[in-house]
């Protein structure tokens, strides 16, 4: 059978995943790239983004997804590293409520950095960590209600909502540019 499918429609979409440091945005795109998850995971060298493929409605919709270098811990984040987005997952750590509290900065450096619609999760990490939980499911609902962004809890350590997460807001870009 001839595998090439030239009739098909491609997609590409930029994702970029932001928030503090260490919480998890790194080991969040492995989990979901690679199923790997790493317990001492430095600041990212090198890596600059990594690409999954899924179909929708039959066709293959390309995700590169960015991950920071560990600028965001020198609130540095450049705008190359924003630009042409167009879905964002904005993490905070469950069991730190600083992180939480810059949710909406991250929001506004995104909002002053894109110019079109990106869609956008507000991502709880490390909701394994229940018992040190320190931001409310309901605190993040109802930031993410205010802000017009999905919302979502996940661990990169045991996975969960971690497919979830980064599909949903792939098809939130589809149906954004279809
Ligand atoms: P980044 O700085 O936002 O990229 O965060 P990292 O992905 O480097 O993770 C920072 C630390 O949190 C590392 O020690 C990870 O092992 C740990 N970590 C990341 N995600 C989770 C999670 O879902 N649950 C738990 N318990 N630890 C996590
Ligand atoms: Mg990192």
């Amino acid at each position: 059978m001839d595998s090439s499918d030239d009739e098909g429609e491609e997609y590409l979409f930029k994702v970029v995943i932001i928030g503090d440091s260490a919480v998890g945005k790194s080991n969040l795109l492995s989990r979901y790239a690679r199923n790997e998850f790493n317990l001492h995971s430095k600041a990212t060298i090198g890596v600059e983004f990594q690409t999954q493929n899924m179909e929708i409605d039959g066709k293959e919709v390309k995700a590169q997804i960015w991950d920071t270098a560990g600028q965001e811990r020198f609130r540095a984040v450049t705008s190359a590293y924003y630009r042409g987005a167009v879905g964002a997952l904005i993490v905070y750590d469950i069991t730190r409520t600083i992180t939480f509290d810059s949710v909406p900065r991250w929001l506004e450096e995104l909002k002053t950095h894109s110019d079109t619609t990106v869609a956008t999760m507000l991502v709880g990490n490390k909701c394994d960590l229940g018992n040190i939980r320190a931001v409310s499911v309901e605190d993040g609902k109802n930031l993410a209600e205010k802000e017009g962004l999905f919302f979502m809890e996940t661990s990169a350590l045991d996975s969960t909502n971690v497919k979830t997460a980064f599909e949903l807001v792939i098809r939130e870009i589809y149906n954004n540019v279809s």
